[in-house]
């Protein structure tokens, strides 16, 4: 089992979940024995009373030993408990007591604590045992038979902590895949530093945009912004005072969007607004605004005697059938003419010449 071992710790590591829903287990196994514990003294059988104190017991010290992160023996430990447990009470009361159901909480636990193979191999020998005892008990009698009532009560009991238990994993199971899957699907579509969409984001964003818009035509502009002189800023405060000036820009911009606009950061100290129902005169009206309230911002706060922060505006409208590459190329460049004179401005494309020209975007 030394591979097994291994391989549990390795993934305690990357799924706390699984080792978070572990010691809940313990604590509702517990809670079930406890239980046992009063049926088996109502119903006259002190030696199976008495085997649950044990099992109550096992599981307290597997919950401490989560505690303490040495779920191998936890692990082991709930293991012996389940066989030894599902086993003992079948062979005392009978197959009927259905004590042999628990042991089929462990195939998804199999599969959820360690590899594929490992967990297969295990799973055929957990059948061997079910079988196993199956046959044991169509051979002999039950060692300590408790009435036909009795028998009921357990076996009814029984399933119905099962069915519990089941509902319970499954739910915990898809809640936590959910957020992983949730989790995933932001860390995919933003931009760590700022939040706003990553440049990937916005290219799929904007091609669905268009798709839709083939079939109910309505303006699309793009409002590349770029900031002036960033790197003086890197450069004279270094670069930490850099991501927190682009962090507050990301805010304002994100703060000043319409609720149609899409928001991205586009690269290092570029972001672009996809602006869905806008024409360029309503797109240069809110790049102005943007414009005017970046370089109204305070900075004393975060450095005192950072001198203004300012930005240039390319702005373009999509030209269908034109690329999306085109449009942003087209908005670069009057981003640049910006720039050339003087700084600060909010500026409109061209038209396109080519609108069909489809040039790959690179990511
Ligand atoms: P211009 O007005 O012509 O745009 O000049 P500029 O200095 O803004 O442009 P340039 O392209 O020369 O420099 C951009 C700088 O942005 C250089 C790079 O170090 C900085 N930068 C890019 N990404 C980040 C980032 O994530 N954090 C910080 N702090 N700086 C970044
Ligand atoms: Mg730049
Ligand atoms: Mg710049």
């Amino acid at each position: 089992m030394p591979d097994n071992n291994k391989a549990n710790i390795h993934r305690s590591e990357q799924r706390p979940e699984f080792w978070d829903l572990s010691m809940r287990c313990c604590q509702l196994a517990a809670t079930v024995d406890i239980c046992f514990f009063a049926i088996f003294l109502w119903l006259g059988s002190p030696v199976l009373a008495w085997i649950n104190v044990i099992s109550v017991g096992m599981y307290a010290y597997a919950y401490r030993a989560f505690r303490q992160r040495r779920n191998y023996l936890a692990v082991m430990l709930i293991r012996i408990e389940v066989l030894v447990h599902a086993a003992l009470g079948v062979v005392l009361i009978g197959w009927d007591s259905g004590f042999h159901y628990f042991l089929l909480m462990f195939i998804p636990a199999l599969f959820a604590s360690m590899h594929l193979r490992s967990a297969w191999i295990l799973a055929i020998c957990l059948w061997a045992y079910y079988v196993g005892l199956y046959v044991l008990m169509s051979l002999i009698e039950p060692l300590q038979p408790v009435s036909d009532r009795a028998l009921l009560y357990v076996n009814i009991f029984n399933f119905t902590v099962v069915f519990l238990m089941f509902a319970y994993l499954t739910m915990y199971y898809v809640i936590t895949v959910t957020r992983a899957h949730r989790r995933l699907a932001r860390m995919a579509t933003t931009d760590p530093l700022t939040g706003l969409f990553n440049r990937r984001h916005m290219v799929a964003l904007t091609e669905k945009l268009r798709a839709r818009e083939q079939r109910q035509p309505r303006n699309l502009t793009l409002m590349l912004m770029d900031l002036d002189h960033f790197k003086e800023i890197n450069d004279q405060y270094g670069h930490e005072l850099g991501d927190r000036v682009l962090e507050r820009v990301a805010a304002l911009l994100r703060e000043q969007g319409r609720e149609q606009d899409f928001v991205g950061r586009w690269g290092g100290e570029e972001f672009l607004v996809v602006m869905p129902e806008s024409d360029p005169t309503q797109a240069r009206i809110a790049a102005e605004r943007i414009r005017a309230a970046v370089a109204a911002l305070d900075w004393s706060d975060l450095q005192p005697g950072l001198r203004q922060v300012t930005l240039c505006s390319g702005i373009s409208q999509m030209e269908e059938p034109e690329s999306f590459s085109s449009a942003i190329a087209r908005a670069d460049r009057a981003l640049y003419r910006g720039k050339a004179l003087g700084r600060n401005r909010v500026e409109e494309a061209e038209p396109s010449d080519h609108p069909g020209a489809a040039v790959e975007l690179s990511l």
